[in-house]
């Protein structure tokens, strides 16, 4: 469901059920003269639709106000909004808190941006990473108070680590396409995989015929297409399905 449309009585089912609250974080940034700005956030959200359809799944408003950088392109008549990151930081605690006040321990970020070492981040995913740790402190210190990792309640923490009993896992930052479960799709910026993936996921965001070979990160896109882009997307829809919790899709949703 999506967050903006979801009645209170729907919201308190979400809280009780502990079904997965996901924030799909992007940037606007030019991705060739053949895309849509919004690709890397797109893709998420496309993908994330999917999803929705076959098992219980809150969507909040997409973010796509992250820090896209000026690397691949000037920003003048390209359309790229880069934000910097310690502007996105204070913005991201403050919504992360809302959401813990609310009452959601199973919050998602998905994220495609500059996702390729995932483990050492980017500005974007890390200014959102550092904020999800900062707003869990903050709600712990003042829902138990300080002192409260030290109490003799929390002696099982080591143990409580790997369940959704740690705090720490009340939210949790996915890429979009781990390495891990692409098994050599194309990862790249504006090229062949992102070409192929938007083309599965929303073919308007795509001209091929705008295709430009001067363009080193692009070139590839000529190769781009609607098969690769399905065979991109059943995989990132299968990393999703685990990274959120899914066992496996219900009998009616199911697709192919
Ligand atoms: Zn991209």
């Amino acid at each position: 469901m999506r967050y903006e449309l979801m009645l209170p009585h729907q919201i308190r089912t979400a809280i009780d059920s502990h079904w997965p609250v996901v924030l799909p974080v992007g940037v606007l940034e030019y991705h060739g003269e053949h895309m849509a700005v919004g690709m890397d956030t797109l893709a998420v959200t496309g993908c994330l639709e999917i999803l929705e359809r076959e098992a219980n799944l809150v969507i909040l408003p997409p973010f796509y106000y992250g820090a896209a950088s000026y690397a691949v392109e000037r920003p003048e008549r390209t359309g790229t909004l880069h934000v910097d990151a310690e502007a996105l930081l204070p913005l991201a605690k403050a919504m992360f808190t809302a959401l813990l006040r609310v009452g959601f321990r199973n919050i998602h970020l998905v994220i495609h941006h500059q996702t390729e070492n995932f483990t050492a981040g980017m500005p974007t995913d890390l200014a959102f990473k550092l904020a999800a740790r900062q707003a869990i402190f903050a709600f712990l210190e003042m829902e138990r108070g300080e002192g409260w990792w030290g109490a003799k309640s929390m002696a099982d923490y080591y143990e409580q680590q790997s369940t959704g009993d740690d705090p720490f896992n009340w939210i949790k930052a996915h890429p979009l396409m781990p390495a891990s479960a692409m098994d050599g799709y194309p990862f790249d910026h504006a090229g062949q995989g992102e070409t192929s993936l938007l083309m599965a996921l929303l073919p308007g965001g795509v001209d091929e015929s705008r295709i430009s070979a001067d363009e080193w990160y692009s070139r590839s896109a000529r190769e781009a297409s609607l098969e690769l882009g399905i065979k991109g997307r059943e995989r990132i829809l299968a990393h999703l399905r685990q990274a959120l919790g899914f066992e496996r899709p219900n009998a009616q949703g199911a697709r192919n």
